[in-house]
């Protein structure tokens, strides 16, 4: 797995969204559905003669509110949705265990497994499925603890469908989960590409405007104030044009290892085009960067291209502007690109800010 700040950047930047939704969908759908249906069946039953029915339903019916609430007032914990598997889990064998109305209450197991197994996740629902169902079995074969009466033949129709319908299910979670795996490895997979330079492998414009100056505006506090360094190489025309645009390429290539020793790497060093860079330093003011890009620039004078017979100085000239708040990013990076000119007319080989 790439684990360089670019990497995580990407990966943070494709939100498995549609699992997101549909862990919280089903939690929704248990709490305010299934709640609402359990709490109407304690009703239906007040008054017959099963008042510990009717004290189970109404303690489900409560905790399952009580838990939906919660995971609205704290909307990042996973740790509802393991609680609805236990409350679940609850469920299910008070229904066996009281035996709902009149014995009917196994009918009611089948969709109650099937929200554990989408609730809990594949590899932790086989645990609560597992407990869960051999709690039952243990009751079903030893009615003398319960309250609820089942025929025998009731109990072994019931425990062959259950089966098939845990393999049925975590069959279809299995591939689900498979597939989904395979589709965000190759969505991150184009991501990367698509927000790579092939030449330099560093990120491209496009990453800074999709994924890092989104990301930075959704959590000023991590980035802002943000330093942007703009810089340019030096006549590299000439280069081209002396040895060739093969030599070019490498010489860009020497570059980048060149910026990229003389900085973090939690850093942000892209390449925004020809021979024109842009380095970001999150959390750095205007000193920090001007003195960063002064190292930068010392260090690419001091770090000649060489190659066969090539031995080539390079230098570079550097524009910086700092961002303090995010309403004044495109402002800043603007205003960098305007002091790389003035290094530029300014004799180039040097720092303006
Ligand atoms: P200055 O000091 O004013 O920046 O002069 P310069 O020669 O560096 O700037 P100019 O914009 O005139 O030339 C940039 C050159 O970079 C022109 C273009 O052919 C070359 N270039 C752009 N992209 C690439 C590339 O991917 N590979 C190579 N080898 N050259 C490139
Ligand atoms: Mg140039
Ligand atoms: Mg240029």
């Amino acid at each position: 797995m790439d684990n360089t700040p670019i990497g995580q950047l990407l990966r943070n930047a494709q939100q498995d969204d549609a699992e997101i939704k549909r862990r919280k969908l089903t939690l929704y759908f248990i709490s305010y559905v299934g709640g609402t249906i359990i709490a109407f069946m304690a009703w239906l039953n007040w008054g017959t003669n099963n008042p510990l029915l009717v004290g189970v339903l109404t303690t489900s019916a409560s905790v399952i509110y009580l838990n939906v609430a919660l995971s609205l007032i704290f909307p990042k914990s996973d740790i509802f949705y393991y609680f609805a598997g236990l409350i679940v889990l609850f469920t299910i064998n008070a229904l066996v265990y009281t035996g709902g109305l009149n014995n009917t209450g196994l009918y009611f197991i089948f969709p109650l497994l099937f929200i554990q197994i989408i609730v809990v996740r594949f590899k932790p629902a086989m645990l609560y499925v597992a407990v869960t169902i051999g709690l039952s079995i243990y009751m079903l074969y030893n009615q003398d603890v319960i309250v609820a009466k089942y025929p025998a033949e009731h109990v072994s129709r019931f425990l062959i469908a259950t089966f098939c319908f845990i393999c049925v299910a975590f069959i279809g979670e299995n591939f689900w989960h498979k597939s989904r795996k395979e589709m965000l490895r190759e969505n991150l997979e184009r991501m990367r590409q698509a927000n790579t330079d092939p030449l330099t492998k560093l990120p491209n414009r496009r990453f800074l405007e999709t994924v890092f100056f989104e990301r930075a505006m959704k959590d000023p506090g991590a980035f802002f104030p943000l330093t942007a360094v703009v810089v340019d190489i030096d006549h590299f025309k000439k280069i081209n044009d002396t040895f060739g645009h093969d030599i070019g390429d490498e010489v860009l290539i020497h570059f980048t290892s060149v910026i990229k020793s003389a900085v973090r790497a939690s850093d942000i060093v892209a390449r925004t085009g020809g021979e024109e860079f842009l380095v970001l330093f999150p959390l750095a003011s205007l000193s920090q960067g001007v003195k960063l890009a002064e190292k930068m620039r010392k260090v690419v004078e001091e770090s000649p291209f060489i190659e066969g017979d090539i031995n080539h100085n390079i230098t570079a000239s550097f524009g910086v502007a700092t961002a303090l708040t995010e309403d004044k990013l495109h402002a800043s990076l603007k205003q960098a690109d305007d002091n790389l000119y003035k290094a530029k007319n300014g004799g180039r080989n040097r720092v303006a800010e």
